[in-house]
Order: C-alpha cells, then structure tokens, then sequence
C-alpha cells in the first residue's frame, strides 16, 4: 500500500490560538474545511484576503500511512 497524501491545515499557524485542524485529499477541498471553521468560530463571514494567502501559504502535504 502507498502511503496516501493529504494537505492538512492547523488553524493556529494562522493567527488565532486555536486548536482546529482539518486535512482533505486536496487543498481545495482544505480550504473549504478551514473556511467554514473561520466562519463559524471566529466570525469572519469574509476572510480578507491577507488572511486567505496565509491560510493556504500553512497548508502543508502530510503523508498518512494506511
Ligand atoms: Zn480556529
């Protein structure tokens, strides 16, 4: 079995001390998670964009053993 790849996002490397992490086959999908999770635990109904390119700047791969 290969090992499998997902792109896993922590909400504290963001800038929110936060214990929120979701990974998802891909970044798209990632960021989709983290979006949500930006809306509903820290209130931003509209991620600024600064925001945005650093929450996908921490996405970062992580190999998953089956
Ligand atoms: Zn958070």
């Amino acid at each position: 079995m290969p090992d499998d790849e997902y792109m896993l996002f922590c909400c504290n490397d963001v800038e929110h001390p936060c214990e929120f992490r979701v990974q998802a086959k891909t970044k798209e999908e990632t960021m989709e998670h983290a979006k949500a999770h930006m809306a509903m635990e820290h209130g931003m109904e509209e991620i600024p964009k600064e925001t945005e390119r650093k929450m996908e700047e921490s996405i970062k791969p992580v190999k998953v053993k089956e």
